[in-house]
């Protein structure tokens, strides 16, 4: 059998070793500085909300496209993976329509007749007359929440199943993964999947990932079933309103911010109270109406999306001899395009094996 060291445990590397190890033709190792249970500035996947907002335009869409029907089957039939069913709500501002809806969030969110109409289910436009004051335009969907700290580490156990070894380890140089497979043997293929890191690994030094800072307040009042999001914000081009609940009492998510290119590990005050105020203003069902004192704050937080200049990076390339499959720079749908990314590792790692069995190799 193949040996596969994956190395990251963030949603992208969990969900690559769990749709390989399906497969059940290859001994996979799972390897990283930071696993589920654990918060740090440099492990993005607990910090996300997450929910599903499709973000890319149509000919980028493959990844949510395919991530879609496993996420809402996930959902309606596994509560144990801490996912519920919630309603999208797109909110495009008449000032943002007017200037060419540059939205800091994503390129294909906000557009008009977007992609995922066809998607999406129970897609509705939202009819002028139920448009809040200052919106153009907008649209609602079925979509779902997830609760990252229950998800996490149900994958870990979903991988666990299929036979999946973990092991922490920090690497500095990725061809130092070859070596860590639980077997004992060199790994044949290794899946680089360290996120925002892959920027600072030697022999990947990726220069084209960046953060895009993302800051949140978790709060314990309830959205009601509703995840609003609009296309800008009066505050600074680089903060955001949406809200979302949540599964299983895992609290209710205030964003946020997309700040390229800052590291800044810290909650920032005087952002925390616009986030609050900015989700209580398109969201007053939050507190029935009292304002931001009366929401009941659970934490503040702070994580790093892995945007990448040109878009993510899934291929394969072989460094020092031995193959590497990349997928990172997921930027802020780590989670919507999950399966879909594993599916493309999953197809990328066959070649390989085909092609190494050719010359014997395997
Ligand atoms: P990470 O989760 O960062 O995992 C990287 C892994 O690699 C870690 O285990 C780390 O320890 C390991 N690693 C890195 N370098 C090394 C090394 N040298 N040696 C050993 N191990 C190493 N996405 C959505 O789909 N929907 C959302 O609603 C959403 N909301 C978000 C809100 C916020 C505030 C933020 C910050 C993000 C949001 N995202 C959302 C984006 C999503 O969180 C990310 O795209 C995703 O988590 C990236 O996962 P990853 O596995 O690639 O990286």
């Amino acid at each position: 059998m193949p040996t596969i060291v994956v190395l990251g445990a963030g949603v992208s590397g969990l969900t690559c070793a769990l749709e390989l190890a399906k497969q059940g033709r290859h001994e996979i190792t799972v390897v990283a500085k930071h696993m589920p249970g654990d918060y740090d500035i440099e492990y993005t996947s607990p910090w996300a909300g997450a929910n599903v907002l499709p973000m890319a335009l149509d000919k980028d869409s493959r990844w949510e496209r395919r991530t879609w029907p496993v996420l809402r089957r996930l959902a309606k039939e596994v509560p144990e993976a801490g996912l519920h069913v919630q309603t999208a709500r797109v909110l495009r501002r008449e000032k943002d329509v007017a200037t060419g809806l540059k939205a800091a969030l994503a390129d294909g969110l906000f557009q008009f007749d977007p992609w995922y109409k066809e998607v999406m289910d129970n897609f509705r436009e939202i009819p002028a007359n139920e448009l809040p004051k200052g919106m153009h335009s907008g649209c609602e969907f079925m979509s779902v929440c997830i609760n990252t700290a229950i998800y996490l580490p149900w994958l870990v156990g979903q991988c666990a199943k299929y036979g999946v070894q973990f092991k922490r380890g920090i690497v500095k140089h990725i061809s130092q993964a070859h070596n860590l497979s639980h077997t004992g043997k060199k790994a044949d293929i290794v899946v680089n999947a360290t996120g925002v890191l892959a920027c600072k690994l030697g022999g990947v030094m990726d220069k084209a990932v960046y953060p895009a800072r993302g800051q949140i307040v978790v709060v314990r009042n309830e959205a009601k079933g509703f995840m609003p999001t609009s296309s800008g914000c009066d505050d600074a081009d680089d903060e955001i309103m949406y809200v979302m609940q949540r599964a299983l009492g895992g609290g209710t998510i205030l964003g946020g911010t997309y700040m390229r290119h800052n590291w800044d590990p810290n909650p920032d005050p005087n952002i925390a109270v616009r986030i609050m105020k900015r989700a209580v203003e398109a969201h007053p069902e939050l507190t029935d109406g009292k304002g931001i004192e009366a929401l009941s704050i659970i934490r503040h937080g702070v994580g790093l999306r892995p945007a990448r200049e040109g878009g993510v990076r899934i291929e394969k390339e072989k460094i020092d001899g031995t193959w590497v499959v990349h997928n990172y720079g997921h930027a802020g749908w780590g989670y919507q395009g999950s399966y879909g990314c594993a599916e493309k590792v999953v197809e990328l790692v066959d070649e390989i094996v085909k092609q190494e069995k050719r010359q014997s190799k395997l």
